[in-house]
């Protein structure tokens, strides 16, 4: 699909529009920063709303063709204001993978499944979840061993997933599962969505060091699901899941605010906790890391944008998001040890603690930092990534 061309001008009104509507109608109830599960039925009910008022404001699916509600072209600078200011305003994008099961469906799935259920995800009825990872194929996803049996007119899944964001409160499921052992292990793999009540489908939320529960275990005990409910064709399931998630950009220059936005708060509070006879910003080796830090926030800007630019001019390089993402988790990481450390034992407490500092964000913000160097794709596979793709490297 080809990209729309937007003027600087029209882009800043563009900028204005979105952060107005996201303060007159964003969700009001806080969320936790990250790419975290809604942890309360309340919360999970705002994010339904959220997700129906985005797509009705063409904040989300603006891309999809007209007889499926979006505009039907493909504008990569509006997209990306909307990520910017949805990251500026602290408020979530899309719950869960209904970006990535909409790109499956709109370019591989069939007329009647786009209008059975593009619709629901537009509304917010189905929330749906990403049923890739399992314990002993999270890297190697090809090595998945999930099966699906064609069994008359429903394939028979058995097996187990990992990881799954949302699984816990999702309607439905985008799964790969291996429907032909007997082939080269990424031409056995297809996709398929999951009814996430099916019979046999058991949901086990894991408890995580934060203490928030934002992902599961899933387990298929004998789940069948319907044939029709198979996404392309047997055995597509690896093109197809490579080409949904090839197209997950958006969060790109979203990444560069929250950087910008944890540095600038960090400093604020160094700047107000006394140190000596002054403030813990006025030390030097405090104002050396932050710097530091300041000067790798805006390095990885710089490196976004460039990639960005090439991306636009249909000149992207096999490594550009491989950098990106590696760099914006050690930035990341680097950022939340610094919180931590550099404040000391104000920092360290829980949300609610009478002692605690920014409502507990910086023990949040260190507890949950090594996501990013995991999610997505870990940081010694984005350096694979590089020296493979990008240098050409030996395996
Ligand atoms: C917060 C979060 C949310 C997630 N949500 C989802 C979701 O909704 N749905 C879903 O399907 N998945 C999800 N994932 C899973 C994610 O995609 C995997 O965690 C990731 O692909 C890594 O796989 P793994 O955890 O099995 O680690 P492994 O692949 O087992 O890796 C373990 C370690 O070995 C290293 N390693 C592995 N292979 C190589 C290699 N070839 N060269 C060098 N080092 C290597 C890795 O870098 C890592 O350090 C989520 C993960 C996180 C952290």
């Amino acid at each position: 699909m080809t990209d729309q061309e937007t003027t600087p001008e029209e882009l800043d009104q563009y900028r204005l529009a979105v952060r107005e509507f996201i303060a007159e109608r964003g969700p009001k109830v806080p969320f936790r920063a990250g790419t975290r599960s809604p942890e309360t039925p309340e919360q999970q009910q705002v994010l339904r709303r959220w997700t129906a008022e985005l797509f009705a404001a063409q904040y989300a699916g603006a891309s999809w063709p007209e007889e499926y509600g979006g505009l039907g072209g493909q504008d990569s600078d509006k997209h990306r204001v909307v990520a910017e200011e949805l990251a500026r305003a602290h408020v979530p994008e899309l719950p869960g993978a209904i970006g990535l099961a909409s790109t499956a469906l709109l370019d591989f799935g069939t007329d009647e499944q786009r209008a059975k259920y593009l619709p629901k995800m537009r509304s917010g009825e189905q929330i749906w979840c990403q049923l890739f990872s399992e314990p002993g194929a999270g890297s190697d996803l090809a090595g998945m061993r999930t099966s699906a049996v064609l069994d008359g007119d429903h394939y028979v899944v058995n097996g187990q997933k990992v990881w799954t964001t949302n699984g816990h409160w999702s309607d439905m499921g985008y799964l790969l599962a291996r429907t032909n052992p007997s082939v080269p292990k990424h031409k056995g793999i297809s996709a398929f969505m999951l009814d996430m009540r099916s019979p046999g489908v058991t949901v086990r939320p894991l408890r995580e060091i934060t203490g928030t529960s934002d992902f599961n275990e899933v387990f298929f005990d004998d789940v069948r699901v319907p044939a029709e409910n198979l996404i392309g064709s047997p055995g597509q399931g690896w093109a197809i899941a490579n080409s949904s998630l090839g197209r997950e950009r958006s969060g790109v220059a979203a990444t560069v605010v929250v950087l910008r936005q944890y540095w600038a708060s960090l400093w604020s509070r160094l700047r107000r906790t006394p140190a000596g006879t002054g403030t813990l910003a006025d030390q030097a080796d405090v104002q050396q890391r932050m710097a530091d830090l300041y000067a790798r926030v805006e390095t990885l800007a710089a490196v976004v944008e460039a990639s960005l630019e090439r991306n636009h001019a249909g000149r992207a390089k096999p490594q550009d998001a491989a950098i990106n993402k590696l760099f914006f988790s050690e930035v990341y990481t680097a950022l939340a040890y610094a919180g931590i450390e550099l404040l000391g034992s104000t920092a360290v407490f829980n949300e609610g603690d009478p002692d605690c500092v920014d409502d507990g964000l910086w023990q949040d913000f260190f507890l949950y930092c090594r996501v990013y160097t995991v999610a997505g794709g870990s940081s010694e596979i984005m350096r694979n990534v590089i020296a493979e793709r990008g240098l050409g490297l030996p395996r």
